[in-house]
């Protein structure tokens, strides 16, 4: 059982942002209003996230370690359905097989709360505990017993740019929760809950409220909302393009396509246009490659949907030819 942990955990957990991923995604699950993450070393020497969210029991804390112990999946009709982040219910199972993690929670109800230990795939240890309401996870000394997996780690400033991606990528899905980031014990984020283009201002910078403008398309198909940068905004760099296909962020090479298509000729050589587009579809017309750490999808219409971002981002520049 251990070492099958391990080789899942191998799938789960590649490196510190991984971890980040499923903490948060997690405490988004929990109906946390407010969310903070903690990480030093890159997330090598701890991640933790701090929540207030609806807690666990000490049963379903003992549980969140067990694979498959998801409390999110109900039927097989839920997974095309899906709205929850986690359904897989391995990512905790997964992280205690290759760290040191300390789980301390307690639900709103209850007097006292739980903390756990667990390492090596094993809870070590387990009390009662005065807790604040919600869950607080650290993950600590990730690898420490997959020497391997742990020299294969990159530098700090790789691995910490992934949890940056990660962390900006859960915070731009959901303006409404507060979260804060602190990095070695200073602050390096702290965005109020609010509207979503103030999550942006204040993710990527002041200067963003000018060079914005906003996305909204509906169509009985696909519903696109979010904000695109002005063309002469645009970087030499990329990263700063978002795609949320019902709240989960994605990679798309199709639909990049489609905004960079609708920029056309307005766009400096070389340079990739600032956007965030948030696009709600049928569950049921696609399909989430439920392989846990992939961010890829599958549209079953994918030229309408293509035509539909398309027109979207257009019509948001202004140019009208149809
Ligand atoms: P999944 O998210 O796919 O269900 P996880 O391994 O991420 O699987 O989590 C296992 C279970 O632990 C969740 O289904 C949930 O019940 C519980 N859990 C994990 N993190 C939290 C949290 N921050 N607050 C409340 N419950 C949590
Ligand atoms: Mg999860």
């Amino acid at each position: 059982e251990y070492l099958a942990n391990q080789i899942a955990a191998g799938e789960v957990v590649q490196r510190p942002a991984s971890v980040v991923k499923e903490l948060l995604e997690n405490s988004v699950d929990a109906g946390a209003t407010s969310v903070q993450l903690i990480v030093k070393e890159a997330g090598k020497q701890l991640v933790q996230v701090v929540d207030n969210g609806h807690g666990m029991s000490e049963t379903d804390a003992r549980m969140s370690f067990e694979r498959h112990a998801t409390s999110k999946i109900k039927t097989t009709e839920d997974l095309f359905c899906i709205k929850t982040m986690g359904f897989r219910g391995e990512a905790l199972a997964s992280i205690a097989a290759v760290a040191q993690v300390e789980l301390k929670t307690k639900k709103r109800d209850a007097d006292t709360g739980t903390l756990l230990l667990a390492e090596n795939s094993e809870i070590t240890s387990q009390e009662h505990v005065a807790a604040p309401d919600g869950t607080s996870i650290s993950v600590k000394n990730l690898f420490f017993n997959v020497p391997a997996r742990r020299n294969f780690l990159k530098t700090n400033a790789v691995e910490m740019r992934h949890i940056l991606d990660e962390f900006q990528r859960v915070a731009l899905a959901n303006p409404q929760i507060a979260f804060s980031l602190y990095q070695n014990d200073s602050e390096v984020y702290k965005l109020p809950a609010g509207k979503l283009s103030q999550r942006i201002i204040n993710l990527f910078g002041n200067n963003y409220k000018e060079q914005m403008a906003s996305v909204e398309e509906n169509t009985d198909v696909l519903q696109v909302h979010g904000y695109i940068g002005k063309p002469e905004f645009s970087k030499k760099t990329r990263g700063e393009q978002f795609f949320f296909v019902n709240n989960r962020f994605i990679k798309s090479a199709y639909l990049n396509h489609a905004v960079i298509n609708a920029y056309e000729g307005l766009l400096p050589k070389d340079s990739h246009p600032f956007y965030v587009l948030f696009l709600e579809i049928e569950p049921q017309s696609i399909d989430i490659n439920v392989h846990p750490t992939k961010t890829e999808i599958k549209f079953e219409d994918e030229k309408v949907i293509y035509a539909i971002v398309q027109s979207a981002v257009k019509k948001s520049l202004g140019v009208h030819n149809i």
